[in-house]
């Protein structure tokens, strides 16, 4: 998908919040292709070997930012995975969660 296509905005990542629940997998994959299929899904779900914590990786070329309203956020419970108003299209990972000092 090009840059054209996409909304302007900034889909953030708190990791560290992440309990590998893949309900923003299954939810991306409903919004982008009307089925709960993990491989046709923006997200990848992978294992940090050294801390044993799943961690949701986006695929920047695929995610057009579900048009502002991003399906991964609203289906997170753990506040993983939220939207910020931004200039240009952006994917940002931060530590810790949010309302803390990065
Ligand atoms: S980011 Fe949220 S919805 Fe996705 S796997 Fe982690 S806890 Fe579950
Ligand atoms: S914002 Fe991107 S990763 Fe999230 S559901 Fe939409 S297309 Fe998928």
């Amino acid at each position: 998908m090009g840059d054209a296509m996409r909304v302007a905005g900034r889909l953030v990542i708190w990791a560290e919040q992440c309990r590998g629940c893949r309900s923003c997998q299954l939810a991306c994959s409903f919004a982008k292709n009307a089925e709960y299929n993990p491989t046709q899904s923006c997200i990848r779900l992978d294992r940090d070997l050294q801390t044993e914590k799943t961690t949701p990786l986006i695929l920047p070329l695929r995610c057009d930012l579900c048009g502002g309203q991003p399906a991964c956020a609203q289906a997170c419970t753990y506040g993983a995975i939220a939207f910020e108003p931004a200039a240009e299209f952006a994917i940002e990972y931060r530590c810790g969660g949010p309302g803390e000092a990065d």
